[in-house]
């Protein structure tokens, strides 16, 4: 018997993620994998000793609801020592199981019925969907190829009583754009004397180049006092895999976060938490990220310089934006398969990040690689 005869999807226009697509095509086919956003090398020794050192240690059982308390007291303490800011390892900062599942968590403890939720598109395809399991609408503010600057003016103009959220992501995926100090002042003043709640996605946080300084929203008081700040340490640490990442917000938002947290995963891998205490307290470690990627990004840009591809800024990210249209004039969908099948290297079709799948002939490479990795693509690349 086939039970139910027939679903009633929630989310009847959502697939499998372009990340698992590209991923398993380009495996398939045994191409260089620049798609789905991960390194190819391993995370720093210390890591992987200390998460020994507490498997063989008495970290085994649950972790605390909200995090390993020691953990979210080193958040705090670096927070603080940042972006001047304190925040309440107790009531204000819950470690979740990667940067996805705060995100959603964040939306499902906030959004209602028929609330509307402003994102910038090209958007990281999680919020929409998250969106919309809550009964909220997703609305889209359109970023533009090459630049994909905000014109808070026309932002403003998508503000009605129904907004209940805006989310933003700085440094930017997929664009390698970053939002700076005047972008903050006017979020601020547009969400000023208004319950708007903003999640602030800033996983890629020391991942910013050319001594651009990261703009968290915890740097403008009256902003953190309305936001969920998302962050992760697979994209700090090189372990993408081990999926831990937090959440800070305040009081009254954190405790609503956690009802849904706690009955959702109730609590993150334990073992994974001590050992990332112990590398957070490392400032040199996390400082150095921004100039170890800056240098593969120079890399990997002067690699491809001699292709027919013309490359757009990357101020942020471990994503470079191409842009294709002297070589195809195929549907980026299309194109990144050819490349995946008869090039030998996979890469992310942007269009799938809008709504109405808007195609400027641009493709995400991820260079988060080893220089072996960045050069056997290159060579391909520049043959396309
Ligand atoms: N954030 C990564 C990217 O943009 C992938 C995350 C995922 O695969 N879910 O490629």
């Amino acid at each position: 018997m086939n039970f139910p005869s027939s679903i009633n999807s929630k989310l009847p226009a959502v697939g499998t993620t372009i990340f698992t697509t590209m991923s398993a095509l380009a495996k398939e086919h045994n191409a260089i994998n620049l798609s789905q956003g991960f390194p190819d090398f391993n995370p720093h020794p210390v890591l992987i000793e200390e998460m020994q050192k507490a498997m063989r240690g008495s970290f085994n059982q649950y972790a605390a609801m909200a995090g390993y308390l020691p953990l979210r007291e080193t958040i705090a303490a670096k927070v603080e020592s940042m972006y001047s800011i304190a925040v309440d390892p107790e009531m204000e900062i819950t470690i979740t199981a990667g940067g996805t599942q705060a995100i959603f968590t964040a939306i499902l403890s906030v959004v209602r019925e028929n609330d509307e939720v402003i994102l910038f598109a090209p958007a990281y395809d999680s919020y929409a969907p998250a969106i919309e399991l809550s009964g909220g609408k997703a609305i889209y503010y359109d970023l533009e190829a090459p630049d994909y600057k905000v014109n808070w003016q026309n932002v403003k103009k998508l503000i009605t009583q129904r907004t209940k959220m805006i989310i933003i992501n700085t440094p930017h995926n997929p664009s390698g754009t970053v939002l700076n100090a005047f972008d903050m002042q006017q979020l601020d003043k547009l969400t000023r004397g208004t319950d708007i709640v903003i999640l602030s996605d800033e996983v890629y946080e020391h991942i910013i180049f050319d001594g651009i300084e990261h703009q968290s929203v915890l740097r403008f008081p009256k902003l953190a006092e309305r936001s969920f700040v998302v962050n992760s340490f697979g994209k700090t640490y090189h372990a993408t895999g081990w999926k831990v990442g937090y959440c800070i917000a305040p009081k009254n938002l954190m405790t609503e976060f956690r009802k849904v947290h706690q009955f959702n995963v109730f609590s993150v891998n334990s073992i994974a938490q001590v050992a990332f205490n112990e590398i957070l307290k490392r400032k040199d470690l996390y400082l150095e990220l921004n100039g170890f990627y800056q240098q593969k990004r120079d890399y990997f840009q002067r690699a491809i310089q001699s292709s027919r591809f013309k490359l757009l800024k990357c101020e942020g990210t471990y994503f470079q934006l191409a842009a294709y249209s002297k070589i195809s004039d195929e549907r980026d969908i299309e194109f990144v398969r050819r490349m995946t099948k008869d090039m030998g290297v996979a890469a992310i079709p942007v269009s799938v990040f809008y709504r109405h799948q808007i195609d400027n002939s641009v493709v995400r490479f991820c260079f988060a690689k080893g220089e072996e990795t960045l050069k056997r693509a290159a060579e391909l690349i520049t043959k396309m």
